[in-house]
């Protein structure tokens, strides 16, 4: 499938993916929708940003119109299980422009504020929910929403979902459906644990694997620069100064890190919003959209915005603090160069950070590239013995040998122009027969 205009997807979604920009299907896209129009079930594994969102929403919104019914009271028809509130509200966006020119309002369920309002719309029965395992459960236990009459279920971000401990939620989820369901299951990376809980859960799924690659041949350009912690402030400054209208994304290791910073930055006389945990839900949402929508082009986030948040041509990512872990690592810099855009990752390492350096450098088996064409390069730093285990930076070959625990799903450079043409690497059809 080179063009959507070639797939059998109702004439109303070619006209708001039309207007949404989209003018061919990405490589998910073109491998995941015909298998899905045909009823199958899916396990598909594809980096973020890569459109995995309108690969299991419009075949999904396909069905649910073609073959309409009205659903009975307390039921919602298709179920999407999303595991945090951010991604369920980006869910949420994305589907309701999808659904621009039906008769069909995707409905949303997630923590973090009262339950009234949600089971009062849960009532009359919905086409499509979006829901967080937690408040879902909560609800079935209320009985303000019932599950049998769910015939299409997706299970988004399965790998995040695991990594937050809603395992068992979505196993109690999935007991209530009627046996004959389709069930979805995405995720960036298909760690042991996703593969069990997928079997388990699904019916003869096909698989569809995305080409993986190294994150490092992407269309990220790295940049390493070495800092001492006092200076760390002054050098984001001249950072920010090079391109100040760039869209930027800057992660802090803690909460309180992050607030120091926007108070600087604040006191600085630059606009930022920041982004973490301890806000209130409706300031998080806030904050992101003043994000989104460029009212603000600079967010501090902790890693709470590491995974999944998708906001449009973020041109740069800033590391002001390493996090501790190469997952976290590869999760934030994919917040840049999305969609076949390219993007710079910004990061600073302090001496207290050389270990975490040392770290990322080993599971990746790559060496970050320093620049010294900064003002407050330290070139202690460089040679610091950050880590008890090596002492030094580890050189390519002798980390090669390193067991990588990081799923290397960024696109490469050639994938990312690719975007739109490539095919899956495996398309590898367990049940061929139509359900
Ligand atoms: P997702 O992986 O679903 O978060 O999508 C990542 C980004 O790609 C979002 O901004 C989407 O709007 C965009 N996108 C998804 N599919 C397409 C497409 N076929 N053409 C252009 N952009 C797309």
């Amino acid at each position: 499938m080179t063009t959507f205009d070639a797939s059998p997807l109702a004439p109303s979604l070619l006209q708001a993916i039309q207007e949404m920009g989209y003018q061919k299907p990405t490589a998910i896209q073109t491998a995941a929708i015909h298998p899905i129009l045909q009823g199958h079930d899916l396990i598909a594994t594809a980096p973020t940003g890569t459109g995995k969102t309108a690969a299991f929403s419009l075949p999904l919104l396909h069905q649910l119109i073609t073959d309409w019914q009205r659903p009975r009271e307390l039921r919602t028809r298709a179920l999407i299980l999303s595991p945090t509130r951010e991604l369920a509200l980006q869910l949420h966006q994305t589907i309701e422009q999808l659904t621009a020119h039906i008769d069909l309002t995707p409905c949303l369920i997630h923590g973090g504020v009262p339950s009234a309002e949600q089971i009062r719309t849960l009532r009359p029965g919905t086409d499509l929910l979006i829901a967080t395992p937690g408040r879902l459960i909560d609800l079935l236990h209320q009985k303000a929403i019932k599950l049998d009459e769910t015939h299409h279920i997706v299970v988004d971000e399965a790998d995040r979902m695991l990594d937050l401990g809603f395992a068992p939620d979505i196993r109690t989820l999935f007991e209530p459906l009627p046996t004959k369901r389709q069930a979805l299951f995405f995720s960036a990376t298909m760690p042991p644990e996703a593969q069990k809980l997928a079997q388990d859960i699904l019916q003869k799924p096909i698989t569809l694997q995305l080409e993986t690659d190294d994150p490092f041949t992407t269309s990220i350009h790295h940049t390493l620069y070495y800092v001492e912690k006092n200076n760390k402030f002054a050098l984001l400054e001249w950072v920010l100064n090079q391109h100040p209208q760039e869209r930027t994304l800057i992660f802090c290791r803690t909460r309180r890190g992050a607030d120091r910073l926007t108070d600087r930055m604040d006191r600085a006389g630059l606009s930022v919003a920041v982004l973490h945990g301890e806000k209130s839900q409706h300031l998080r949402e806030e904050r992101l959209e003043q994000f989104r929508n460029a009212e603000v082009p600079i967010l501090i986030s902790t890693d709470l915005a590491a995974r999944g948040i998708h906001v449009d041509h973020i041109s740069r990512v800033i590391n002001f603090d390493l996090p501790s872990e190469a997952e976290t690592f590869v999760h934030r810099i994919g917040r840049t160069a999305r969609a076949g855009a390219t993007g710079q990752a910004i990061h600073f390492c302090d001496p207290t950070e050389k270990k975490y350096l040392i770290d990322i450098e080993q599971s990746l088996s790559t060496e970050l590239p320093i620049s010294t064409e900064q003002p407050y390069h330290s070139e202690q730093i460089k040679h610091f013995k950050g880590s008890a285990q090596t002492g030094h930076r580890p050189d390519k070959k002798k980390s090669n040998t390193s067991k990588s625990t990081i799923p290397r799903w960024q696109l490469s450079s050639k994938q990312t122009q690719q975007l739109h043409a490539q095919k899956p690497k495996t398309a590898k059809r367990t049940n061929p027969k139509k359900k």
